[in-house]
């Protein structure tokens, strides 16, 4: 908690403000009961019309004062709060986007949006409550007893007398308030998580018929919340009126006791309405103590979400003194690589040695779960290598700034994913200086062109989130057509191929291979026909290499590639 807070520094002018401005305000409350007295005890007893006027005109500009001051320090510290929320969340965000694969794992995609939206708000609210109370509430009490005991040190006994009640009612509300917020915020984490699984897994949902069940567990989650919520409410509800029971017994109290000495002559009528309203201000600058120390357990729970995501140490970072990667052709060298996945049992990949040279096209080719898209995903840096060592271009791409390496890399993820957006926009996405002209041509060799066209509106069509609205195969067809805007020096396709029909395939591989002539080119596939014309296929086994060769070579001598390719083929007779 306090270590978030330290994120405050850079506010420190206008939290110096804020403390001015409620020191103002509390003086000036301070002083209205004092003036006041002074009306009633001197100028009504002594008839002075003059006197009272003055008086009532310093009590006028007091007022004034304390409402000024106390809305500046509210603007100031609402202000100070949110822009500290904004920075909080540009941070938090900053940090997610430097983090690698690894950190994704581990923290989970939805519990980082809600420690970015959620408890970032909550620590804001904070922020913005403790900078006016934290001041307000010790200098009113301070404040408060002092004035109380000037004006009658024996009256001031009555307060000492009620401190009992209100410690006790403060610790029956702190006790029992503080574990249900912290519940609460489990509980709104249970339902976020509840709802986003729905919204996300929805055709999935329908499909099984499954509505009645996650119905119930989405009521469940709510019917959850909403209880815990009702007993916060309650507790709140009650400490509202036996707060205003205490006070009112306080004045009773001051006026009993008060009236008996006024009566003996040691105290004057103005004193003893002064006396109250100080009371008033020592017990009110109590529960806003209180209520300080209530919301203070619900944010640190946020906090310390906060906290967790803030001090991962991203594990992909650039070494100090990273080189631009070179300008070579894009050759690629695996060394002896091993990776493994954190908490895995057995490394996804080990002892991969090979080579793609550029001008080449170089398959992989492998079971599912066999280690590609694992082997492939190293290449951009999205996992580092736990053993040996990647080259491109003869240095090491752990060298190189992940900028350049990546501005080289032309990917279609084995999930093609497309952004909210017209078909352009998503096209230009890999950079900014392409043309309309550069969309079209690659969207020709990707042989996307006849489909966005069929679109409504062409070009501009508008691409709905998740890009719900075009079919697997035209989705991965856009992803290509991304990957050769961009003109990188290495294309990598992960099963990019899968969804299309045999024809588009083979029509696409031939524009493809005339693209991308003298680039670095590695595809990914699960079928026989995508690989068949490689220069080099890789067969991949559980993390190992198996075999290395064109089809040929592979054909006679891979008893693992022959399975493969006697399964395929028979499936493709018998259609
Ligand atoms: P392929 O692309 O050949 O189908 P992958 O490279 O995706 O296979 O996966 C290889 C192995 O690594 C699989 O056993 C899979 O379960 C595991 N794996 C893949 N991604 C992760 C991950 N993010 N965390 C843990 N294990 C993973
Ligand atoms: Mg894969």
């Amino acid at each position: 908690m306090l270590k978030l807070l330290k994120n405050l520094k850079p506010y420190w002018l206008p939290i110096i403000g804020i403390i001015l401005f409620i020191f103002i305000q509390v003086l000036s409350e301070l002083f209205l009961p004092t003036i006041m007295a002074d009306i009633v005890d001197i100028g009504i007893v002594k008839g002075d019309t003059a006197y009272i006027i003055q008086r009532g005109g310093w009590m006028l500009l007091a007022t004034f004062l304390g409402t000024l001051c106390a809305i500046i320090a509210g603007l100031l510290s609402s202000r100070t709060g949110l822009a500290f929320g904004r920075d909080l969340r540009t941070r938090v965000f900053k940090k997610a986007t430097a983090f690698s694969l690894y950190e994704f794992d581990e923290l989970g995609t939805a519990s980082m949006i809600t420690r970015t939206t959620n408890d970032i708000t909550q620590i804001q609210n904070l922020v913005i409550m403790v900078l006016r109370m934290f001041v307000m509430a010790p200098l009113m009490l301070i404040g408060g007893i002092f004035m109380a005991v000037s004006k009658d040190p024996k009256l001031s006994l009555v307060l000492v007398g009620v401190l009992p009640f209100l410690a006790g009612l403060i610790a029956f509300i702190a006790t029992r308030s503080i574990p249900m917020f912290k519940a609460m915020q489990v509980k709104i984490d249970r339902l976020n998580l509840v709802l986003r699984e729905n919204l996300t897994g929805l055709r999935v949902i329908r499909a099984f018929n499954r509505i009645d069940f996650e119905q119930k567990r989405f009521d469940n989650a709510n019917t959850d919340l909403m209880t815990v919520s009702i007993n916060v409410n309650k507790l709140m509800a009650i400490l509202m009126p036996l707060m205003l029971l205490i006070f009112n017994f306080t004045t009773v109290a001051i006026i009993w006791f008060g009236s008996i000495r006024i009566d003996a002559g040691s105290m004057e009528v103005g004193s003893l309405m002064a006396f109250i309203q100080y009371a008033m201000q020592i017990l009110f600058s109590l529960i806003m103590a209180t209520m300080m120390f209530i919301m203070v357990p619900r944010a640190s729970a946020s906090a310390a979400r906060i906290n967790e995501m803030l001090d991962i140490e991203a594990t992909i970072t650039d070494p100090p003194k990273a080189l631009i990667s070179p300008k070579g052709k894009g050759h690629i060298k695996f060394e002896n690589v091993s990776f493994s996945y954190p908490g895995a049992e057995n490394p996804a990949i080990s002892g991969i040695t090979i080579q793609a040279q550029p001008g080449e096209i170089t398959a992989i080719i492998g079971g599912t779960g066999s280690g590609k898209s694992t082997l492939i995903n190293l290449i951009p840096r999205f996992y580092d290598v736990m053993e040996g060592r990647i080259l491109l271009d003869d240095v090491d791409i752990k060298d190189m700034t992940q900028e350049s390496l990546r501005d080289r890399i032309g990917l279609v993820p084995q999930q093609a994913v497309l952004f909210s957006g017209t078909v352009t926009e998503n096209i230009k996405f890999g950079s900014d200086r392409l043309t309309d002209e550069d969309v079209k041509y690659a969207s020709d060799i990707a042989q996307a062109t006849s489909f966005i066209n069929d679109m409504p509106e062409g070009f501009n069509s508008v691409i709905a989130q998740g890009g719900t609205n075009v079919s697997g195969g035209q989705k991965q067809r856009l992803a290509i057509a991304r990957a050769l805007a961009s003109k990188p020096d290495i294309y990598i396709f992960d099963d990019s191929f899968s969804s299309l029909d045999f024809k588009t395939d083979a029509m696409l591989r031939r524009a493809l291979k005339r693209e991308t002539q003298s680039a670095t080119v590695i595809i990914v596939a699960q079928r026989v026909t995508t690989v068949i014309d490689a220069d080099c296929i890789i067969v991949l086994e559980d993390g190992k290499i198996v075999a290395m060769g064109n089809h040929k070579e592979l054909l006679s001598a891979c008893p693992v590639y022959q399975e493969i390719v006697a399964s395929q083929l028979s499936e493709e007779e018998l259609k």
